[in-house]
């Protein structure tokens, strides 16, 4: 269930102060532009939670019969960059938290290289429920989960997408392209750029994609910053000690 009021609130807010803007300029009552800007984030907050709150009870595939937990995702719901995997694993079904295995460690180490924190993204899968024995996905499940995923990033509009590991690129692209091909592109989804890299867990099993993954989070950073802008610009030697 949505929460009309409050966000019907939060518009009617919002819309007052830009035509108080527009009519006295930008300060009213000491009140600047910028305090526009933390209300949208607020609007943010409130429908990314309402729909973690509908996709709880969620029935729409067979996975909901085996799932101990929904893995509807995590992070800042207002983030700028949003990484998207493939489906909860057992720590992840156990725990209800996306990425907190040893794939999770992983990335978070990644994030941390390349100069973001975990709490400053979002991270979320195509699937929000685990597939038996971490099978790769059905059509079916995709095809069932999708909207989920696509109203996750109507809500957090983020500016880059980063998707972790073949199926969630090739879901992404509605492609078959191979990983290694995919990664060489930069793509859009929703209107939002896109690039594709390994997942953490194809990286704990082939040590030897470290690099070409860490050329892909160091292409990631860079467009981040020529995007966003909202860090100081980043650069590998950060990371020498
Ligand atoms: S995988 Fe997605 S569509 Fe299937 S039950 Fe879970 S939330 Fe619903």
């Amino acid at each position: 269930m949505q929460s009309p009021d409050l966000a019907q609130y939060l518009d009617q807010i919002q819309s007052y102060f830009s035509q108080q803007a527009e009519l006295v300029g930008p300060e009213l009552f000491g009140v600047d532009i910028s305090r526009l800007d933390q209300l949208v984030l607020s609007q943010n907050s409130v429908q990314i939670h309402d729909l973690e709150k509908a996709v709880q009870n969620c029935q729409k595939c067979k996975l909901a019969e085996s799932r101990n937990h929904v893995v509807f995702g995590a992070g800042n719901p207002n983030a700028n960059l949003m990484l998207i995997g493939e489906a909860p694993g057992a720590e992840e079904d156990k725990q209800g938290l996306p990425f907190v295995g040893k794939a999770g460690q992983l990335l978070d180490k990644i994030l941390i290289a390349i100069g973001f924190k975990r709490s400053e993204v979002y991270i979320a899968n195509i699937l929000k429920c685990r597939p038996p024995a971490n099978r790769d996905p059905n059509p079916d499940e995709i095809e069932q989960c999708q909207s989920h995923l696509d109203q996750q990033i109507e809500s957090i509009q983020p500016k880059i997408i980063l998707a972790l590991g073949r199926v969630a690129g090739q879901t992404l692209l509605k492609s078959e392209t191979s990983l290694g091909q995919m990664r060489t592109q930069t793509y859009q989804y929703a209107g939002v750029p896109l690039l594709v890299t390994y997942h953490p867990a194809a990286l704990l099993r082939n040590p030897q994609w470290k690099k070409p993954a860490w050329e892909d989070v160091q292409k990631l950073r860079h467009m981040y910053d020529s995007i966003v802008g909202d860090k100081p610009a980043w650069s590998p030697s950060q990371n020498k000690k």
